[in-house]
């Protein structure tokens, strides 16, 4: 069965999306993309996000992010993933 936006086998996901269940995502940050510029930074109320000591972002350890991807509608680079799942790691 479709759900509410039209898309098969993804409802639960776009269920907590929309019911903002902070933790239920994951946010990867890919290094090599990332300038570094801090609007994700700056978008995130959550604290999922911080900067490295090279000056780009990462997304911290037992990050709770919400999915509500404010993040990479700023990220000019595309360099960052909000996947489903609990999110305990960084990823380069
Ligand atoms: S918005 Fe994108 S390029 Fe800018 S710091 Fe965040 S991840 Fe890096
Ligand atoms: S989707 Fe992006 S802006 Fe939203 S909570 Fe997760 S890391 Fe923060």
């Amino acid at each position: 069965m479709p759900d509410q936006t039209g898309s098969e086998g993804n409802g639960s996901v776009n269920n907590r999306r929309r019911a903002g269940v902070a933790g239920l995502f994951t946010a990867r940050i890919k290094s090599m993309l990332c300038v570094g510029c801090g609007e994700c930074l700056a978008v995130c109320k959550y604290g999922v996000l911080r900067r490295t000591s090279d000056g780009k972002v990462e997304a911290k350890i037992g990050q709770k992010c919400l999915g509500c991807h404010k993040c990479i509608a700023v990220c000019r680079t595309k360099a960052i993933q909000i996947l489903p799942g609990i999110g305990f790691s960084r990823t380069r």
